[in-house]
């Protein structure tokens, strides 16, 4: 079987040059061709002596997944439905904004957190996603979009917030981010690549070790009691070890706060009173909120909490200074539909004056 060489951050590509009996300096050549210039056919790579390239050719490729369809909306976002065989899809999302392009990008297929809120939940764990498939999302999304005026690459920051649970397809993920972060790859500052988390604790410590990005903690209750019933991992993983673990995360992240990600569930978590007691669990965490109006779905027990009871949940973090975001709406704002992904494309494509392109592999 030939090697995908996108399943190979800069460390197993310099492994893998040095078991064929070539330089290492090979790798670095290779991941510019690959990541800078965004070249998928060995013959391009001109600085590489023939006989490499024909080597290479016959038991290497660069294979990003294939993308069942394309979907551009209005305000300029775009989204990729990502084969994953055997009836598997995830999803892809390009944010464009005036100062960056950000992509969201999943890391399973499926779930097996089963988060009540969550519809990737819903649909139970199928498989973790290789390092080619995580990588090859922003590979692809990058050549799609194509480079800007700059002559730059279109995507300066990655959001770990698709389908899926990052840390608990820790070592592929933390490959990709590697080649994210890589000089020889993308070179993203680690303040500009956010990982997600439902709040895997031991996980984040490693993290905190081995590539410690920007942290995004899906917190969504302010006592163990709501947050066991939302986010079930919290049986495991409480609301007191959780904190602990972002306070240790803070001595290595990029950033001096982490971003709690708040879904806004109508009667279920969104009273002042909830926010009070919020407000006392994160006292000694340097944070920041960002709270979803939750997105329906089909079956889905909940409903999304009405503007007022938003802005009034925010006006109290606001007033214990802490910095709080809502996310817009879906359809207005793609980002809000992370976690929610593939079997949904179709009902957003029907809702949104967005345009639909078949594609061709
Ligand atoms: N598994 C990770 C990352 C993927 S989910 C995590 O849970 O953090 C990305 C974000 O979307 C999470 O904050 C998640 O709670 C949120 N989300 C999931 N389902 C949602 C829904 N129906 N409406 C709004 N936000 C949702
Ligand atoms: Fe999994 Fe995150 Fe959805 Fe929970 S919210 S089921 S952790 S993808």
């Amino acid at each position: 079987m030939q090697q995908n060489l996108l399943d190979l951050d800069a460390h197993a590509l310099t492994a893998y040059f040095t078991e064929m009996g070539e330089k290492p300096f090979r790798a670095r050549q290779l991941m510019r061709w690959i990541y800078r210039e965004g070249e998928s056919d060995f013959a391009a790579m001109t600085d590489i002596a023939a006989s490499l390239r024909d080597k290479l050719a016959q038991s290497a490729c660069i294979s990003a997944p294939s993308v069942m369809r394309e979907e551009l909306s209005d305000d300029g976002t775009r989204k990729w439905l990502l084969d994953m065989g055997t009836g598997n899809a995830v999803e892809a999302v390009y944010i464009p904004e005036a100062t960056r392009g950000t992509l969201c990008i999943s890391s399973q297929a499926g779930c097996a957190l089963d988060c009540s809120f969550c519809s990737t939940g819903k649909q139970g764990f199928n498989r973790n996603l290789s390092v080619a498939e995580i990588i090859g999302q922003l590979w692809w999304a990058n050549r799609q979009i194509g480079r800007n005026a700059e002559g730059n690459w279109p995507i300066s920051n990655v959001v770990m917030m698709g389908m899926g649970e990052p840390l608990l397809n820790f070592d592929n993920t933390v490959s990709a981010l590697r080649l994210m972060l890589d000089d020889l790859a993308y070179g993203l500052s680690r303040r500009r690549v956010t990982v997600s988390t439902s709040g895997i604790v031991p996980a984040m410590d490693r993290l905190r070790e081995e590539c410690p990005v920007a942290l995004a903690v899906s917190l969504h209750a302010p006592n163990d009691r709501l947050r066991d019933q939302l986010v079930p991992i919290n049986q495991k993983y409480p609301l007191r070890e959780l904190m602990a673990a972002c306070q240790r995360y803070l001595e290595r992240a990029p950033r001096d706060f982490i971003t709690f990600e708040y879904v806004m569930l109508d009667g279920v978590n969104d009273t002042v009173q909830h926010a009070h007691e919020l407000v006392r669990l994160v006292a000694d965490t340097p944070c920041k909120f960002n709270l979803i109006p939750f997105n329906p779905f089909p079956q889905s027990p909940y409903k999304r909490s009405r503007p007022d009871a938003i802005q009034r949940f925010r006006d109290v973090l606001m007033q214990a200074d802490i910095v709080t975001t809502t996310r817009k709406t879906r359809g207005d704002d793609i980002a809000a539909a992370c976690g929610q992904l593939a079997g949904q494309v179709q009902d957003k494509t029907k809702r949104t004056a967005s345009r639909t392109i078949s594609f061709h592999k």
